[in-house]
């Protein structure tokens, strides 16, 4: 008998697999394909999608041990620890990276089995549209079901669902002229799995992943040029934070960043890469062991069947959706990178678990203005809401307030003052519109800011809330007491 769902989500990424549990958890029968694109040593379909097997998960482990091998050799000396022969074990720091994606992939499957998620391996694609969507006319029940074609090693099934949720995510773009074999010349798959440290890394595109695994690379004593087709550096970032972050990462940390190349012609030896590169009217040469393309991601739409079923796609190829992430088509919904918006994880679950809850009959909302982006180079960058420029170009009246880390005891303490807390307020109403934060931690400082923002707080809220000391969140006190130019410390 052909297997019939509630739900049933296309792929096993961040959106798609909290989508599937909280359908899960809300009564619904609910299943996920997920493709055979990545596998453990056994064979074993792994779910996470990006994020767990190649993306945020991994990278953020080998920051951890790039940034301890970093601080051993130049931060422990001011604490009075001295560390003479610090070395690096390429082979244990990527195994304890591999363990730890194993850890969360299997724990996924763990909670598809907890909350009865049924798993379906195998690439998944529409087939033919229910009679009542191909025809217009109303029909019976029976034929207001999706049909969905999984085809995987062990062969092909179609099975039904009343509901699809596409949430089949993203992949690298790559260049022309630059063909990526994932040893010399690495998307984000090579370049999380190196077996060693280049001497010499080149990267294109100094975005989020060319900051963090140049990064890395760099602190385990690579040689890194990133080159950078736009002639502003982290432009998407508050131009302050960018500003700062450019000083650090450049005079301070070495990373040598070229802004307004265009990339010529590439071409790939047995055992390096030569970039043929111009700035303006001057042409240069980068020769690299190793290249890292890292210049966005394109969304995930190959042999879905969209053109089948007549699934509207964008003018960049991603799924449209509504404010709700409902497609053009009654019951199809999609979430996650292969629909507009920031390519971000936590950004993708929000949308699955709005989905899996409109679906049950609930209400669902998100405020795409309060995703809290984060960047884990060191500093951390990490900010919500609107930057200065922003606010500038939209003809805003706001009020800034600003608290160097210099200023906060805590992080006087940790030997780890870079960087700062700016906080935008409207000028008539307070209400906080941006935070941006650079520094140790960021990452997790910005989450108060977005709660503050979630609430519709004013800066005056958050300065009169009391702040444990000593604490780097002070700063986010401070600041918010800066709006009103009454910073005690400052
Ligand atoms: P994906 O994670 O891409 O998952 C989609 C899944 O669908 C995949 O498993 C794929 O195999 C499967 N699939 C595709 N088509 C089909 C099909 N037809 N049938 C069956 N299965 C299919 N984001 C953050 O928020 N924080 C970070 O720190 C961060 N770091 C990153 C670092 C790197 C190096 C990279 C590359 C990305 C990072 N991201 C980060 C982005 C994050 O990984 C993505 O935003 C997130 O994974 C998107 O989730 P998703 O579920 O939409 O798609
Ligand atoms: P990105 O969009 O962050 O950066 C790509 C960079 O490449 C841009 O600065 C762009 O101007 C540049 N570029 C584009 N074409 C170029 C060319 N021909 N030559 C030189 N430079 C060029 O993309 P990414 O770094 O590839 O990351 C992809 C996505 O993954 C991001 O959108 C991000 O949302 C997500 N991600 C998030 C995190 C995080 O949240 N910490 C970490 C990594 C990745």
């Amino acid at each position: 008998m052909t297997k019939q769902y509630d739900v049933l989500v296309i792929g096993g990424g961040p959106a798609g697999y909290v989508a599937a549990i909280r359908a899960a958890q809300l009564g619904l029968s609910a299943a996920c394909v997920e493709s055979e694109a990545y596998a453990d040593p056994k064979g074993e379909v792994r779910l996470g999608g990006t994020c767990l097997n190649v993306g945020c998960i991994p990278s953020k482990a080998l920051l951890q041990s790039s940034e301890y091998f970093d601080q051993a050799n130049h931060a422990f000396v001011m604490h009075g620890i001295s560390c003479d022969s610090v070395k690096i074990d390429v082979a244990t720091m990527m195994r304890r990276k591999d363990n730890i994606v194993s850890q969360l992939t299997g724990g996924i499957r763990g909670l598809f089995k907890k909350n009865k998620v049924t798993l379906l391996v195998g690439h998944g694609k529409f087939v033919v549209p229910p009679a009542r969507v191909a025809t217009g006319a109303e029909t019976g029940d029976e034929d207001d079901i999706w049909r969905i074609e999984v085809t995987g090693a062990k062969g092909s099934e179609v099975v039904q669902a009343r509901h699809v949720i596409v949430a089949t995510g993203s992949k690298p773009r790559h260049l022309p002229g630059i063909p990526v074999d994932n040893k010399l010349v690495c998307d984000n798959v090579g370049a999380l799995s190196l077996d060693g440290v280049p001497k010499r890394l080149g990267v294109i595109g100094a975005g989020v992943i060319g900051l963090e695994l140049g990064s890395v690379w760099k602190r385990l004593g690579a040689e890194v040029t990133i080159l950078e087709a736009l002639p502003d550096f982290l432009a998407v970032a508050d131009q302050a934070v960018a500003m700062e972050a450019w000083k650090v990462f450049t005079r301070k940390q070495g990373l040598n960043i070229q802004l307004g190349v265009r990339i010529g012609k590439v071409t790939v030896s047995k055992k390096s890469v030569s970039v043929g590169y111009e700035v303006g009217d001057e042409s240069f040469t980068l020769e690299c062991d190793k290249l890292i393309v890292s210049v966005g991601r394109l969304p995930n739409t190959d042999g879905l069947g969209c053109q089948t079923v007549g699934l509207k796609l964008d003018e960049r190829g991603r799924i449209a959706v509504d404010e709700h992430c409902r497609t053009n088509l009654e019951n199809v919904w999609a979430v996650g990178d292969v629909v507009p918006g920031p390519m971000l994880a936590h950004k993708g679950m929000e949308e699955g678990i709005m989905v899996a809850e409109l679906i049950a009959g609930q209400a669902g909302h998100i405020d795409y203005n309060t995703v809290p982006w984060v960047i884990y180079t060191h500093p951390e960058i990490a900010w919500v809401g609107k930057t200065e420029q922003q606010l500038k170009a939209e003809g805003v009246d706001y009020r800034v307030g600003q608290i160097p880390f210099l200023a906060n005891g805590r992080a006087l303490g940790q030997g780890d003052t870079t960087g700062f807390v700016k906080m935008l307020a409207d000028a008539k109403t307070d209400r906080i519109l941006g935070v941006h934060v650079i520094g140790n931690n960021a990452s997790e400082l910005i989450a108060e800011a977005v709660v503050a923002m979630e609430f519709g707080a004013a800066s005056e809220d958050l300065a009169r809330i009391c702040h444990a000391h000593p604490t780097l969140s002070e700063a986010m006190h401070e600041a918010a007491l800066a709006v009103e130019k009454r910073a005690l410390h400052f």
